[in-house]
């Protein structure tokens, strides 16, 4: 702490740099604390998350209250205030007078507070490796959905966080309904929990959480029934409900769809035909009756008519039990479909025996891999198609996937970082109806938070943990043959060494010099693979050399063939509009193994299947294209300024065939948006496409459906098969930086 102080104020003078032979001043400042949360809790003085004043560092939203999802209830926490309670509880005379104000606050004192520029209410960031992959992905697989490779697929309706308790007899549950009608918060409070929980499964509400929570949903129940939707439940029906439980207009009311305000008028028992107009007014008359005992009883014989109704029915598809969601069915879609994919070498694919019982523990990556690539490609060909609850279930977890994506992006923009707010608020909205025995954690507020870090500090990449650990990782790898002593030293000057060396290098006459050296060292760089791949691959490159080309050839000089050499000249020839190019281009070119499109390697397939699937744009196709590196070649491009002609770097590629406009219809997958992909037959068109490195959008993962079966509904509402005119393939973009090939694939 003392260097830090000292590192700020006055900061240290060095007598001489490379750049400055006369020296400079330097100083240093910490700012973003990077950790796991119960780290940074502990550093930065917070007491445990169940504190009902320290459930969260950033805003001052009590314990009490995180089931509150809405973004516009909380409050930044004052950073005075925190810095003059931390104060006190550093001069309190006594431990016990310490203690107290710890109990009383949930704040200590932390030694970070000496640094008087840090904010311990904005510095300390969420770390997404840990809140996202590990946290909310992680959570919403193992715990909501529940994993289990012996059982049927469930629909994870009756998955409590712990074991739910007996249902008391009908007496004491009728004494607890007169309770909750006509008696005080308190008084319901004193009838156990027990009576409580089952109230609240009765009547379609979330039964996690202390027994005052449920009192406060039940409470919300009788100021405002919200109907019981079950599976009918979408997003837009829920802001309505609460739009109209907030008591708004009716002219406000009728903006949304009408199909929603005919569903809640339905689920009410009124009318529900007429003009939007007309439903609207229905509804906010009476929801403005205010009497409370009329909805109960009205909304309890709706739900009663639906109950008979269902036993009225007798070719109803059995139902789903209410277990493990990923049961045997799920995981052999995943296993199946694990085993055709082909992915570029820098994913880190899960284990193709997940959720079998001899598989280990996920990684950060692997969790985040199998969320966003393998799970979306298997479950939307088969929950996609089964049961409104398990669409929605799939909806809503689609949400999570595409709100995590655009945060993990390496770059973003006000855009992308409103649009993952709003699918995270929608995510956790939905998530709280469809898994009503689980808790929201402190986690799932934390990652309220993101959008305010993405702000503050911008892309993840340079403040999340895989970047640490790294680090950590490399000064482990630092030879200090166990000199306790000496440690500090050695590192100051290998660090300084490797410093001066990579200045050394990236100086023009060295470059010129010694490119292969420089590129070998660059390889060496790359056996690191711990954490994200892709991170450690773009931090390793020179900030300079990030947008060009790096390729590795192959010696010796080929003649181009009469296909190839045609697209070349095409290629060539759109982009130089004014006049084609006199002498014309050289027929001979020089073969590479594979190239870095900034930051990222693409190879031929010949030499690695996985690497040489890229969406590519080409000046005579609309759109983004699907498509495989057939060879990749440097060729003598354009002479300027009286120098020689610098090689260029092309793609030859093949292009994946679209489906057609009857098929597309067909194709499930481009309506869960960049997360889900798209269909292409599987079959290559024999036209060559030349390329250029800025046509290389990004990689895809590729996978073969060899028996993939549709469904849709017919004229009478029926479900029937689908089959496509030829086989297909799965088209998944793998757009980490901007997400705009996979938007544009979508569309
Ligand atoms: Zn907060």
């Amino acid at each position: 702490m003392y260097d830090l102080l000292e590192f700020w104020d006055p900061g240290v003078h060095y007598n001489q740099t490379a750049l400055c032979p006369s020296g400079r001043l330097s100083r240093a400042a910490l700012v973003p604390l990077v950790a796991d949360i119960q780290a940074v809790r502990q550093l930065i003085g917070y007491g445990p998350p169940t504190h009902n004043h320290a459930l969260c560092h950033v805003c001052s939203l009590p314990q009490h209250d995180i089931e509150e999802i809405d973004f516009s209830l909380f409050t930044p926490r004052d950073e005075q205030a925190h810095r003059d309670i931390a104060m006190v509880y550093r001069n309190a005379e006594s431990t016990a007078e310490r203690e107290n104000i710890a109990k009383r606050t949930g704040i200590r004192w932390s030694e970070l507070l000496r640094l008087e520029y840090w904010n311990p209410c904005a510095y300390v960031v969420v770390d997404t490796m840990h809140n996202l992959y590990l946290g909310l992905l992680q959570r919403h697989v193992r715990v909501y959905w529940g994993v289990n490779e012996d059982a049927e697929d469930g629909d994870a309706s009756e998955l409590d966080a712990s074991a739910p308790p007996e249902r008391p007899d009908e007496e004491s549950m009728a004494k607890g309904v007169d309770l909750l009608l006509y008696g005080s918060n308190s008084d319901l409070l004193h009838a156990g929990r027990p009576v409580l929980y089952h109230l609240c499964v009765d009547r379609g509400l979330r039964r996690a959480g202390y027994n005052r929570q449920l009192v406060e949903n039940l409470d919300k129940w009788v100021d405002f029934p919200v109907p019981e939707y079950g599976d009918y439940m979408t997003p837009e029906i829920w802001e309505a409900e609460k739009s109209l439980g907030k008591g708004n207009k009716d002219t406000t009311i009728a903006q949304y769809h009408k199909k929603t305000l005919v569903a809640m008028c339905a689920v009410r028992d009124l009318n529900s035909g007429g003009t939007k107009k007309e439903l609207a007014a229905r509804l906010t008359t009476y929801a403005s009756s205010g009497n409370a005992e009329l909805a109960t009883v009205k909304i309890t014989s709706t739900l009663c008519a639906e109950e008979d109704d269902e036993d009225d029915e007798d070719d109803e598809e059995p139902r789903r039990h209410g277990k493990e969601a990923v049961g045997h069915d799920t995981l052999t879609a995943y296993m199946e479909d694990h085993s055709r994919m082909e992915l570029p070498s820098w994913v880190n694919a899960p284990p193709v025996g997940f959720g079998t019982k001899k598989h280990g523990k996920l990684s950060a990556d692997q969790w985040r891999t199998l969320c966003s690539i393998n799970f979306p490609v298997s479950l939307i060909r088969t929950w996609g198609f089964q049961e409104e609850r398990r669409v929605a279930m799939l909806r809503n977890f689609i949400d999570l996937v595409e709100a995590v994506e655009l945060v993990g992006l390496l770059e973003t923009d006000e855009e992308r970082i409103a649009r993952a707010e709003v699918l995270l608020e929608r995510y956790l909205i939905i998530a709280k109806e469809l898994y009503k025995g689980h808790k929201i954690q402190p986690n799932h507020h934390l990652a309220m938070h993101l959008g305010f870090f993405l702000r503050l500090f911008g892309p993840v990449h340079s403040w999340r943990a895989f970047v640490f650990e790294r680090f950590n990782y490399f000064l482990q790898s630092l030879d200090t043959n166990m000199k306790l002593g000496e440690i500090e030293l050695t590192f100051m000057m290998r660090s300084c060494r490797e410093a001066n060396f990579r200045h050394l290098l990236r100086s023009p006459v060295v470059r010129r010099h010694m490119k292969p050296f420089s590129e070998a060292l660059r390889a060496l760089d790359k056996e690191d693979r711990r954490g994200m791949r892709l991170d450690a691959i773009l931090r390793s490159a020179d900030a300079d050399s990030s947008t060009e080309e790096v390729a590795r050839k192959v010696s010796r000089t080929i003649l181009l063939d009469p296909a190839v050499y045609s697209a070349l000249l095409h290629r060539i020839n759109t982009e130089e509009t004014v006049s084609p190019r006199n002498p014309a281009p050289s027929r001979t070119a020089t073969p590479c193994s594979s190239a870095s499109i900034s930051g990222v390697f693409y190879k031929p397939r010949t030499r690695s299947t996985g690497d040489s699937n890229i969406m590519f744009r080409h000046p005579s196709l609309q759109g983004p294209s699907a498509g495989r590196i057939e060879k990749m070649f440097m060729h003598a491009g354009k002479s300027s300024g009286g120098q020689d002609p610098r090689d260029e770097l092309y793609l030859v590629v093949k292009r994946l065939e679209e489906l057609d406009e009857e098929d597309a219809a067909y194709d499930p997958y481009p309506q869960y948006g960049i997360v889900g992909g798209r269909l292409c037959y599987d079959n290559y068109s024999k036209e060559i496409f030349v390329l250029q490195p800025k046509d290389v959008l990004c990689h895809f993962a590729k996978t073969t459906m060899d028996h993939l079966v549709l469904w849709r509904s017919n004229a009478e509402g029926l479900k029937e098969e689908v089959r496509l005119k030829k086989p297909c393939v799965h088209v998944r973009p793998l757009d980490r930086v901007s997400t705009q090939a996979s938007a544009m694939a979508g569309c």
